[in-house]
C-alpha cells in the first residue's frame, strides 16, 4: 500500500473528512503545516524558534524551515502519513521532493458550482462556533443554534462573492501543482461528489 501521500482539493471538497477516515481506518497521521508550526513553537524546538521569528514579524515561514520541521516529524513516524495543506506551490513541491519521495498526490476534486452551493449554505454560530448547513445539516429551529440558542449567521468567508474568489485563487495556484504530479505519474484525481463512504472507497483504491 502507498503510505506517503498528499491530499489536494479546493475549499469545501471534503478533504478533512477523508483525512479523518484515513487516520481512523488506515492509521495515516495527518501532517498539517499549520498544526506543526504551532506545535514546534509551543515546544520551543530549534526550528520552532526559527519559525517564530517569521510569524512574529507577520511574514511567511520559508520553505526550508517548514520542510525541516516536516522531516523531523516524519522521522518520528513509522512512515504512514498524509500531508494536508503542503505543498501549495511547485517550488514547495520541488523542495519536498529533495527530502521525501511521495507515493501519490490525491486530488479530491469537485466542480465549482457544487462547491459554491456547499459553502454558501453554511451557517455559523457566533457564540459556540457550531457549523450548520441549510441542506445537509439543518438546525432544528430555523436560524438558531441547536446547542446554545444563538442566532446563526453567514461568515464573510462563505458569501458567494468571497467563495468564488477563494475558488479562483485556489485553481490558479494549484493547477501547476496538479500538473507537476501528473507529469511525474503520481496524480490520482477523485471526484468528491456523492456518498462519503463511496468517495472513501475511491481514495483507498488510489492507495493500492
Ligand atoms: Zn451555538
Amino acid at each position: 500500500m502507498k503510505t506517503k501521500i498528499i491530499l489536494l482539493g479546493p475549499p469545501g471538497c471534503g478533504k478533512g473528512t477523508q483525512a479523518e477516515l484515513l487516520g481512523d481506518r488506515l492509521d495515516f497521521v495527518r501532517l498539517s503545516t499549520g498544526d506543526m508550526l504551532r506545535e514546534a513553537v509551543r515546544n520551543d524546538t530549534p526550528l520552532g524558534k526559527e519559525a517564530k521569528k517569521y510569524m512574529d514579524a507577520g511574514a511567511l515561514v520559508p520553505n526550508d524551515v517548514i520542510i525541516g520541521m516536516m522531516k523531523d516529524k516524519i522521522r518520528e513516524l513509522k512512515g504512514t502519513f498524509l500531508l494536508d495543506g503542503f505543498p501549495r506551490t511547485v517550488e514547495q513541491a520541488d523542495a519536498l521532493a529533495k527530502e521525501i519521495d511521495i507515493d501519490v498526490a490525491i486530488n479530491l476534486d469537485v466542480d465549482d458550482e457544487e462547491l459554491v452551493s456547499r459553502l454558501t449554505n453554511r451557517r455559523s454560530c457566533p457564540e459556540c462556533n457550531s457549523v450548520y448547513h441549510l441542506i445537509n445539516k439543518v438546525p432544528k429551529k430555523e436560524g438558531v443554534c441547536d446547542k446554545c440558542g444563538c442566532k446563526l449567521y453567514q461568515r464573510d468567508d462563505d458569501t458567494e462573492k468571497t467563495v468564488r474568489n477563494r475558488l479562483r485563487v485556489y485553481r490558479e495556484n494549484t493547477y501547476p501543482l496538479i500538473e507537476y504530479y501528473r507529469e511525474r505519474g503520481k496524480l490520482a484525481t477523485i471526484e468528491g461528489i456523492g456518498d462519503i463512504e463511496y468517495i472513501y472507497t475511491q481514495v483507498s483504491k488510489a492507495l493500492k
